[in-house]
């Protein structure tokens, strides 16, 4: 038996109860009894295999080896590794090698954390299913039907199925929270800045974070250790002050979230169970007004398609990618490069994001968003000062069949509105399945304050023994 959490792998590779080589074969072979779900689109095989073989060698040399010894990650199709190709689930980057390793990918190698392979994702991370991928969708473990959720459904795929103890994925909007919710296991957002953002493949780069799946919150807390810190490569990185708690026990819940009228009957209900329950464990429940809930989904997507349709432009054909074979003049091949290359998703973005900035729109669409942002930063931080998280559901709908919303890309957008706040703010957040449901798909959200983000995993693994 491979064990399932990361302290009982590190224990069981140290005093050699395993081979590190045994546990790389475990994996390889749980990948190919789940090629079906279409989760991996790079497999690392002989890489993996020599990486454990040597690992090995090591620890029976009696030499030291890194912290994360034994530990099989996969990560996102957006998160580059010096050598492979990386190609965001799109056309226009087939073929493409990155020259260099994301920083915190490098972290983990550097403890000697194994990866195994890149998995499947929306294209260019734009999405909530999956379904938008060059590869062709991911299936969800839980139900072959259904969405795994996006746009990392390959990763929470991947944890889900077993092929991996963690996955690294994105969020920019709910991508990490979103799918592990919909595939039963547990996603980490970071406070906007904890991890580098160098060598993650931009989307919206001031909501971009590169997040943490896994089966449970002590595992991403592992991860998150060894992943974070400032880079030098990104200005936006930081390291955070130690988190000093505003009131301990005080969970806070949004009446305009419980009450929305788009949220599902049976999410509503698990969701309150979990309140009632926490209050019978002695937490105080305190409910906090947010009326610029109708404003998250517009101000969302006006600012990341606006700041998409900016990181896009620079694929234009010519440096790396897919390149148009008609002979045609340099502008027209700029233009049948990037028609060519890129996904019906990715195009109505770019189009909707130049449409916001542009001369005469700018300041009714994306001044106007900037200013609403800023309104919505407010209003949580006035409620952090009364309570340390918020409860609230991950998705307002359960995971849909493969194909059933495809015609109905709005419906998807309103999907992420308990998802975006986060990214909207900066704040670290986690989803977490509710076990004692019968619902396999049931989940709950925890977000907390800027900077807090040891504390929230901490506490989500204190309410995970408690639902
Ligand atoms: N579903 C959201 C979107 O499509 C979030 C995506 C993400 O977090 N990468 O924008």
């Amino acid at each position: 038996m491979i064990p399932n959490s990361i302290a009982d792998l590190q224990n069981a590779v140290r005093s050699k109860q395993i081979s590190v080589s045994a546990i790389v074969n475990h994996y390889l072979e749980k990948i190919e009894t789940s090629s079906d779900l279409n989760i991996y689109v790079r497999i690392f095989k002989k890489e993996a295999i020599e990486k454990a073989k040597s690992l090995d060698e090591k620890i029976q040399a009696g030499n030291s080896v890194g912290s994360m010894a034994g530990l099989v990650i996969s990560v996102k199709d957006v998160i580059c590794l010096e050598g492979k190709e990386v190609s965001a689930g799109s056309k226009m980057l087939e073929g493409f090698k990155s020259l260099f390793t994301a920083t915190a990918l490098q972290n983990l190698i550097d403890e000697d954390a194994i990866v195994i392979g890149m998995v499947n994702c929306d294209e260019f991370a734009m999405g909530s299913a999956n379904e938008n991928s060059v590869f062709g969708p991911v299936k969800n473990p839980l139900d072959p039907e259904r969405v795994p959720g996006g746009s990392s459904g390959g990763s929470a795929a991947a944890v889900a199925a077993g092929t991996c103890l963690i996955s690294l994925g994105s969020d920019t909007g709910g991508s990490v929270r979103q799918p592990a919710s919909f595939c039963g296991v547990s996603g980490f957002k970071p406070s906007y800045g904890r991890i580098s953002r160098y060598g993650l493949i931009a989307y919206a780069s001031s909501f971009d974070q590169i997040g943490i799946i896994g089966n449970t919150a002590s595992d991403i807390n592992k991860v998150l250790e060894i992943m974070e810190g400032e880079d030098q490569m990104d200005a936006t990185s930081t390291v955070f002050p130690k988190f000093i708690p505003a009131k301990e026990k005080v969970v806070g819940w949004i009446p305009e979230i419980m009450n929305h009228p788009g949220l599902d009957t049976g999410i509503k209900k698990e969701s309150n169970l979990v309140i009632e329950k926490l209050k019978e464990e002695g937490y105080e429940l305190k409910s906090f007004k947010f009326p610029l809930l109708e404003y998250i989904i517009p101000t969302y997507y006006i600012m990341t398609t606006a700041e998409a349709s900016s990181n896009l432009s620079r694929y234009d054909g010519i440096r790396y990618g897919h390149q148009t074979k008609e002979k045609v003049n340099l502008e027209d091949f700029y233009r049948k490069s990037r028609a060519e290359g890129f996904g019906t998703e990715v195009k109505r973005r770019i189009m909707m994001g130049t449409f916001v900035l542009s001369a005469g729109y700018y300041d009714q669409f994306f001044g106007k968003a900037q200013k609403v942002r800023r309104m919505i930063k407010e209003d949580l931080e006035q409620i952090f000062k009364e309570c340390d998280y918020i409860i609230c559901p991950v998705s307002p709908v359960r995971p849909w069949k493969i194909g059933e919303k495809i015609q109905d890309p709005v419906s998807v957008y309103l999907s992420d509105i308990y998802t975006v706040i986060a990214n909207l703010a900066g704040l670290p957040a986690i989803s977490i399945p509710i076990k004692t449901s019968n619902d396999p798909f049931a989940s709950i959200q925890l977000l907390g304050p800027k900077g807090s983000d040891y504390h929230l995993l901490a506490q989500a693994s204190e309410f995970s023994d408690k639902f």
